[in-house]
């Protein structure tokens, strides 16, 4: 594609990359296929080609719009037309310059701003979070059905972490919503890896990884938090000789791992980035293939149904491993059908666009559990619970399903 952009973003780092990337794109429109908001709403300008095309235009020069920013807001940054894109278009980097140009350049009405505000002074607080969280839990069994539905219940799993007591030590991320709303995903990766010959452990004081305020288009704030972050780490990166870091929602693994791009033009932390991404890993990636083989579970546990979030299978490109986790765990996989595609939770989204999360969910639920599965597994806490608030059958992370089927291997 031909480009022509204009004086204000030309010679800017992020207008050399989105030229890079927009002449990249050929326009032959296979992304559309496998684009979830064009599937639910049919329109091109809700497709990656469509919004590839508006991105253009904005940075050459022409006038933007609130519809042109309606069609950006509208994108789940799923990334699934990276995966299925022939020309290797880097889509999700082109939204991100395209977005901070047009939320400078238009104006958000009262109430989008005030839920934007919200979300970003509230969710990266983790007190704040976990103490709105337990009011609302409080008052749940007083409220009517739908919102009800949208209140999370209080977490019941084992959230029992085994002391250090290895040589091999790994960082782990806490994050900002998970300690709150499943504390029990942290603590039963820490029982499976120290069962493994592995310690895992918390930096005091780290918080959100970033990506919340990030994708709501405040790109200052969220890089704020990822130096806190980093900051938080540091310590323990820099004396501790920790082999890894290891992020058990892949939404926030998938920021983690572009710290280092993310940050590149900060000369004080551009480093320390660098590092902190290449010791990132997904649980997925540090639980080895080979652990011990456990065999099938007979009853109705055993049929698992696996939800791939997209920051997991598009954004980190993993695919595959955690299925073959399951399985060597003795859990029998239920088939799922267009597992590529969204199922509408994508970070603040369902707050933000509730009709077209709404009908991927409920297309998410139906090709989740056409396979009459006794559980669904997934590897993000914000799929996790926006599945859970409809989803008939319990919805759980993978790593509780491996640790409780090792668990009864022990007690067998
Ligand atoms: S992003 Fe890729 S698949 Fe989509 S129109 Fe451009 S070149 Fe084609
Ligand atoms: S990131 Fe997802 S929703 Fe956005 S254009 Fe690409 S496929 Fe469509």
């Amino acid at each position: 594609m031909q480009t022509e952009l204009a004086d204000f973003i030309r010679d800017l780092p992020e207008g050399k990359e989105a030229d890079a990337i927009l002449r990249k794109c050929v326009h032959c429109g296979f992304c559309t296929a496998t684009c979830p908001t064009y599937q639910v709403l049919g329109d091109d300008l809700d497709s990656p080609r469509g919004r590839i095309y508006l991105i253009k235009r904005v940075l050459e020069g022409a006038p933007v719009t609130g519809r042109t920013r309606l069609h950006l807001d509208r994108c789940l940054t799923c990334r699934a037309c990276e995966t299925t894109c022939p020309s290797g278009v880097r889509y999700g980097r082109l939204v991100d310059i395209g977005r901070e140009v047009v939320e400078k350049r238009t104006w958000r009405g009262p109430w989008d701003w005030l839920k934007r505000s919200a979300l970003s002074f509230g969710l990266p607080r983790t007190a704040l979070f976990s103490l709105a969280l337990k009011v609302g839990q409080a008052v749940r069994p007083f409220v009517p059905g739908r919102l009800k539905a949208k209140i999370p219940a209080r977490p019941e799993g084992n959230a029992a972490w085994p002391a250090p007591r290895h040589a091999r030590r790994m960082l782990v991320l806490g994050g900002c919503v998970q300690p709150a709303l499943a504390p029990s995903i942290n603590a039963a990766a820490a029982r499976v890896l120290d069962r493994l010959g592995i310690s895992l452990i918390e930096a005091p004081g780290a918080g959100c990884c970033g990506g919340v305020r990030f994708h709501l288009n405040r790109h200052e704030a969220g890089r704020d938090d990822m130096r806190a972050l980093i900051d938080a780490w540091w310590p323990l990166v820099e004396g501790h000789g920790v082999e890894a870091i290891v992020v058990t929602a892949s939404g926030c693994g998938v920021t983690v791992k572009d710290y280092g791009h993310l940050l590149a033009n900060d000369p004080d932390y551009r480093d320390k980035a660098a590092r902190i991404s290449a010791l990132a890993r997904d649980l997925c990636e540090v639980v080895p293939a080979d652990f011990p083989q456990i065999r099938p579970q007979s009853g109705p546990q055993s049929r698992v149904a696996f939800q791939s979030p997209c920051s997991l299978q598009h954004g980190q490109q993993l695919r595959g491993r955690v299925e073959a986790l399951l399985q060597r765990a003795g859990y029998e996989a239920a088939a799922v059908q267009d597992a590529h595609l969204c199922c509408g939770s994508a970070g603040t989204y369902s707050l933000l666009q509730p009709a077209i999360s709404g009908e991927l969910r409920r297309r998410k639920l139906d090709a989740l559990q056409a396979g009459a599965p006794a559980c669904i597994a997934t590897a993000n806490i914000g799929c996790l619970t926006h599945l859970q608030s409809e989803s008939a059958v319990p919805v759980r992370h993978w790593i509780e399903l491996v640790d409780e089927a090792l668990q009864r291997r022990v007690n067998a």
